[in-house]
């Protein structure tokens, strides 16, 4: 298994401590053709208008895209959330994948950075250390899109259809390896899947 790590800009580093403490590879995505043969691609916190400009520039924004619409699983933290969103409210390039519409930086000046333990029900056990930095959050999800975290107010911080799964904190700043290996799941599961179907 080979996870691609959109690393443009950011806390890509982060994420690939994170993989190799789970004994996966990882790859720096930089350019286009570091996209071949990865069987997942983890978009990073950082800043999604700059992250967006070197994709176009890069010309990496509809081979992403088209990896993403045939299925390849994609994990979006943060500004990599805001990357996989349909709707961000403001032009700027995004993906379009995930039917969520975000709002970015939703927390507001004083709140920019904070930390809560997040009830995840999908990860089961204690809950997660959750760690929002200028965090966006979901403000509507469409039909097919399944909240995976809310905040005690209900706002909802985390989200997934199919392969795609959008977190708005950053599971690669703490210790918990939960999220990953959620994501890494969903890797694996369509990799056995994808095996299958070739040998029947
Ligand atoms: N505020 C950033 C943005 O809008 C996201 C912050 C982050 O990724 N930690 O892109």
């Amino acid at each position: 298994m080979l996870i691609g790590v959109l690393a443009l800009q950011g806390a890509f580093i982060e994420h690939q401590q994170m993989l190799a403490q789970l004994g996966v590879a990882s790859r720096e995505v930089r350019q286009r053709k570091h996209l071949d043969g990865i069987d997942g691609l983890i978009i990073p916190g950082g800043e999604s208008t700059t992250i967006g400009k070197l994709l176009d520039l890069l010309d990496m924004t509809e081979p992403v895209r088209a990896l993403g619409r045939d299925g390849l699983p994609i994990w979006g933290t943060c500004a990599g959330m805001i990357l996989l969103a349909r709707d961000v409210g403001r032009p700027q390039t995004v993906l379009g994948l995930l039917d969520i519409a975000v709002r970015r930086n939703a927390f507001g000046a004083q709140l920019d950075s904070f930390e809560t333990p997040l009830a995840i029900p999908a990860l089961g056990g204690e809950p997660f250390r959750a760690v929002f930095i200028r965090a966006p959050v979901i403000e509507a999800i469409g039909p097919g899109v399944r909240t995976v975290a809310e905040l005690a107010d209900g706002t909802i911080v985390a989200a997934e259809s199919g392969d795609l799964l959008a977190t708005s904190f950053h599971p690669e700043l703490t210790g918990d390896t939960r999220l990953h290996e959620y994501f890494l799941a969903k890797v694996a599961k369509r990799l056995l899947v994808g095996a299958a179907v070739g040998a029947s």
